[in-house]
């Protein structure tokens, strides 16, 4: 078996993208890590990838960034330094609009167009606890094709949000009829070994499933599903400053009115309880204790049918 041919080019802002070509035709896949700079799982996960593919007989093109934006992964901050921007919301971006901008543009027009497939590795970074999970958007011609790689990523949840938010690179792909998912886990700075391997495993399986490596056989188990809106951006607010002392775990389902941590004042001398608006399970948990008015300190995804007759 000859090896898939790899080449590297440096895109705006410092992006390296890494375009590997199997030795037939097939389609391309675009893989994204580190558009949160302090997101290390996904980085990783895409060396790995560009590490297996190399011994593995590639149908079609990997177009891989491991780090997206390269100022906000050497600050170790979830945005740049430059500009403040959240490469997360700057998507399709303008190259003349400033750093964050810039990037999203070329990562746009040189990554994302033109591919069959995108996945775009996440994780819950510093602040925040989140499940391991598959997520993807339902709405647009590419909604069903998006739900069978989310399934196929082989991850235990699987988030279905109704329609894409704009800014993502989601939202780039749908809007271009690219079926695309992306993927969260712990975070925290630190990567466990068992969410480190479901990526690497979850991004080849993805690769079978749109025929560009041959099936493994391996089938993960049926995934737990939840739906909604959910991201930071419709979180749950602290509402003062003080602590959050969490009593829950991320993944965890909650029913309406169950304690999902207690907030202190700053002194002690006041605590009230932080309890679930719905029935639904923990989806960002809030890691850090001390907390300013406006941090969001968990937000619930709503349990699909299904979950609620497994459960
Ligand atoms: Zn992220």
């Amino acid at each position: 078996m000859q090896e898939p041919q790899v080449n590297h080019r440096s895109l705006a802002g410092g992006v390296v993208l890494t375009t590997v070509t199997g030795q037939s035709a097939g389609p391309t896949l675009a893989l994204l890590g580190g558009v949160h700079g302090d997101e290390d799982e996904g980085v990783l996960a895409v060396r790995l990838v560009l590490s297996e593919l190399r011994g593995l007989p590639l149908r079609g093109t990997v177009r891989a960034v491991a780090v997206a934006n390269p100022p906000a992964w050497d600050a170790h901050s979830r945005t740049s330094p430059l500009d403040g921007g959240n490469l997360a919301r700057s998507f399709p971006g303008d190259p003349a609009d400033g750093p964050t901008a810039a990037i999203a543009a070329a990562v746009t027009a040189e990554v994302i167009e033109g591919s069959d497939a995108l996945v775009d590795l996440h994780s819950a970074g510093i602040r925040y606890r989140m499940p391991l999970l598959a997520g993807y958007c339902a709405d647009g011609p590419a909604g069903a094709a998006s739900e069978r790689l989310a399934v196929a990523f082989g991850a235990p949840v699987v988030w279905r949000h109704p329609a894409s938010a704009p800014g993502r690179s989601l939202s780039v792909a749908a809007q271009a009829g690219i079926p695309a998912i992306y993927a969260e886990c712990s975070g925290g700075g630190s990567i466990r070994a068992h969410e480190l391997d479901t990526y690497v495993a979850g991004v080849l399986r993805v690769l079978a499933e749109l025929g560009m490596l041959p099936s493994s056989g391996d089938r993960p188990a049926p995934p737990r599903w939840v739906h909604g809106q959910g991201d930071l951006d419709t979180g749950a607010a602290a509402g003062g400053h003080g602590f959050f002392v969490s009593s829950v775990r991320a993944g965890d389902v909650v029913r309406r009115g169950e304690e999902i941590g207690r907030f202190h004042d700053h002194d002690g001398e006041s605590a009230h309880p932080v309890v679930a608006p719905g029935d639904g399970m923990v989806m960002f948990l809030r890691r850090q204790a001390r907390t300013a008015t406006e941090d969001v300190l968990f937000v619930l995804a709503g349990l699909d049918g299904r979950e609620e007759a497994g459960a």
